[in-house]
């Protein structure tokens, strides 16, 4: 199966083919047709299944071919106002994942001349304004900020005809349910929804039957369970000898690239800390680091010689890393969910990886 036979227009092949895919995921082979045919859609998938381009691919399309159609009422709309509206509207429960989905629109719509932006809170708004100013086709936005930019008159979504929602069931977790119900009453009820979720607990199950209508449902890896190209093992270690099992495991395995989570901010920082001064280089990420610090970790760790990178669950969420070889669990997940959503950052998208995890007797 290729891209070509899934009916994707012309600019989106060619970016495609620009970044090298060569044939579709399960994930985007289900929900690209479906999408495309204009239909309510729901998917359990984990981050690495490919499941940004599943929704992004078949919505770029669609909003060009609305764009092209003079006499459905967006593209009236445009014209009498000279200016782009925001035709759809792509939720996510982080800034990183946020800015991740807003790189792939980039990506696979270079030529498509629509335009995308992104939209998180913890900086300043200034610039955020600005690109809406300007006009966007797409936008991409974490639940606060975004409620922020509509009651200050910024945000109009009035004219959205594709409301995705991604980590859903995260999205919950970090307790945007009120939020996520005031967008959604700021949206058209005529519209397409597309909702994806790692996982299907009952109350992402009762907002899918809320917000979309028949949806088609796609499930790429069952709830729950693991990808199937990482293997896994456990070391029973003990808290006090943690720290030194993980710097010899780490000699051992050397140039990998290597992710190790930890459950607590200040226990991320502690074992980057310990490991530089064992002489192994190691960099950290939490949700206490400002935006511009974080990025600038996400750029060392994507360079060529990354250096270890000890993260908490929440800043990993939605950071796309292709080719990390290991991830360690240096403390026991508290869920099966995190314990998936860890893992599933190695092996992403058909490659190999290996997931470590230390295990102390009182876990
Ligand atoms: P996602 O699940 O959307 O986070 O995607 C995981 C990774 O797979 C990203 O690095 C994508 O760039 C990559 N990817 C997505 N679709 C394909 C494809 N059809 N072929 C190869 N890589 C892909």
């Amino acid at each position: 199966m290729n891209f070509e036979s899934l009916s994707l227009s012309k600019p989106l092949l060619r970016s495609l083919e620009a970044v090298g895919y060569s044939e579709p995921t399960p994930i985007q082979q289900e929900t690209i047709p479906h999408v495309l045919k204009g239909r309510d859609v729901v998917g359990c998938a984990q981050t690495g299944t490919g499941k940004t381009a599943a929704f992004a691919l078949p919505t770029l399309q669609r909003l060009m071919e609305s764009a092209n159609r003079p006499t459905t009422g967006a593209g009236q709309r445009r014209k009498r106002s000279g200016r782009r509206v925001i035709r759809s509207l792509i939720l996510s429960p982080t800034r990183e994942l946020a800015a991740q989905i807003g790189q792939s629109l980039a990506t696979y719509g270079s030529f498509t001349g629509l335009r995308n932006t992104v939209i998180y809170g913890g900086v300043k708004q200034h610039s955020q304004v600005k690109a809406l100013r300007s006009g966007v086709d797409i936008l991409v936005a974490t639940p606060g900020r975004l409620l922020d930019l509509i009651g200050q008159g910024h945000v109009h979504l009035d004219h959205v005809e594709v409301l995705i929602l991604d980590e859903a069931d995260q999205m919950l977790d970090m307790g945007f349910i009120l939020d996520l119900r005031k967008i959604v009453a700021e949206v058209p009820g005529e519209r397409q929804t597309l909702m994806f979720s790692a996982t299907m607990p009952p109350e992402i199950r009762s907002l899918a039957k809320e917000w979309l209508r028949r949806p088609y449902e796609v499930q790429s890896t069952p709830v729950a369970s693991t990808p199937k190209l990482v293997s896994q093992s456990v070391y029973f270690v003990e808290r006090q000898n943690k720290q030194s099992t993980l710097t010899r495991f780490l000699q051992g395995i050397k140039t990998a690239k290597t992710l190790v989570f930890s459950r607590t901010k200040r226990g991320a920082d502690k074992i980057a800390h310990r490991l530089q001064r064992d002489g192994i280089r190691a960099i950290s990420i939490h949700g206490d680091k400002s935006q511009s610090k974080r990025q600038a970790v996400i750029r060392q760790f994507n360079t060529a010689r990354p250096p270890v990178l000890v993260a908490t669950d929440l800043a990993s969420r939605g950071l796309d890393f292709s080719d990390i070889s290991y991830v360690i669990n240096y403390d026991l997940p508290n869920t099966p969910e995190i314990y998936v959503h860890r893992i599933g950052r190695t092996a992403r998208a058909g490659a190999t990886g290996q997931a470590v995890t230390f295990c102390s007797g009182d876990e």
